[in-house]
């Protein structure tokens, strides 16, 4: 954070809370603007929120009316919409935060549509000379049975090396960047004879290591989807530390609705037929009924849903081409 940035937040946290009728979650009002490190120089921090998870049994029993008495509590409500991927009531949530991230984390980030976006112009300001350098623990070599991945962690004689030419040329593109922006900071070119380059072509020679800030806005169910996938372990190491801060920030934000994600979507797996057929087959002739009725973690309605889901289904034959009662 720059001095500017440490000033802006000490005021923020310098204001007295002003009362309301809104809905506020103790935990997150907690996180509220205190930036959480990523990386060496990025951060993320939430700037404003909206709705907590009585908004998404709110928002559910509009559509459920009378219907919600059997689904009785709003930890029960949720994760039954989780489980079934009623997912629009999740909508009814959403977050602002501030990242700071490298460049090429961005480009990954940013592919994630369903996010408002506003990022830090270097066609208007002046980019700060800061750049990622990775840990020496985290450089490893180029995995061999995964192209999109990572194999083993580089000697430390290699990532010293590695690092040096990381480093000399990420100051060697900000050296020219100076160069070509021939700028003392206050619009005054460094050098009288030489030209000011526009700001957003001096920019283009910088690497993909040079850290840039966005504002992104998000509802709930994105939020969580965007996390099942950065958060997953075939993510890259350095989108998925961002991934992990923001669901610290998810969990304290909407306790139920992320224990019912973190059961049903990251501990949980989706099974094709052919694997669920393997299933099937290893648990024939046990005694899987009463197994399902011991467990105390499941719910009735889970228990129901589990023996449905195990038992086998009838083939299915979508060749037809006329549909419903016979034509006269
Ligand atoms: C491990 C990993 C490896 C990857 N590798 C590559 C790669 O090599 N090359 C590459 O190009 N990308 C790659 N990606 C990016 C990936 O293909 C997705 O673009 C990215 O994860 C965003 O996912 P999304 O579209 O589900 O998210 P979002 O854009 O947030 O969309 C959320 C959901 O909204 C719906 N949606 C949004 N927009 C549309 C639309 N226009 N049409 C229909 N439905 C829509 C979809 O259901 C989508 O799942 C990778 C991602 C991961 C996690």
């Amino acid at each position: 954070m720059s001095e500017e940035s440490d000033r802006e937040l000490e005021e923020l946290l310098a204001q007295a809370p002003v009362p309301t009728r809104r809905p506020t979650v103790a935990a997150l009002e907690e996180r509220l603007y205190r930036p959480v490190p990523v990386l060496d120089h990025g951060f993320v921090r939430v700037v404003d929120y909206m709705g907590d998870d009585a908004a998404i049994v709110q928002a559910a029993r509009v559509s459920y009316g009378k219907g919600t008495r059997s689904v009785n509590t709003d930890r029960g409500l949720i994760r039954y919409l989780m489980r079934h991927r009623h997912t629009t009531p999740f909508e009814m949530c959403e977050i602002k935060l501030h990242v700071k991230l490298p460049i090429f984390v961005a480009r990954q980030w940013i592919r994630h549509r369903t996010a408002n976006v506003n990022e830090y112009s270097a066609r208007y300001s002046i980019l700060d000379r800061e750049f990622y350098m990775p840990r020496a623990e985290d450089l490893a070599a180029q995995a061999s049975s995964n192209r999109q991945g990572r194999g083993d962690v580089l000697s430390a004689e290699q990532s010293e090396r590695v690092l040096a030419l990381l480093r000399r040329d990420a100051m060697q593109c900000y050296d020219t960047y100076e160069t070509l922006l021939n700028d003392k900071g206050d619009g005054e070119p460094r050098d009288p004879g030489e030209p000011q380059l526009a700001r957003e072509l001096a920019r283009m020679d910088l690497t993909l290591a040079y850290y840039t800030q966005w504002y992104w806005k998000i509802d709930l169910h994105n939020f969580l989807h965007f996390l099942s996938l950065r958060i997953d372990k075939h993510a890259q190491y350095e989108i998925r530390v961002y991934g992990e801060a923001m669901a610290a920030i998810a969990k304290a934000w909407c306790p139920h609705a992320w224990d019912a994600f973190d059961d049903y979507r990251l501990k949980g797996a989706v099974l094709s037929g052919a694997e669920l057929d393997i299933l099937r087959a290893a648990l024939a002739g046990t005694d899987v009924a009463a197994k399902i009725e011991a467990s105390k973690a499941l719910s009735a309605r889970e228990k129901r849903e589990l023996l449905d889901k195990l038992a086998a289904e009838a083939a299915r034959d979508f060749t037809e081409d006329v549909k419903g009662p016979a034509r006269s």
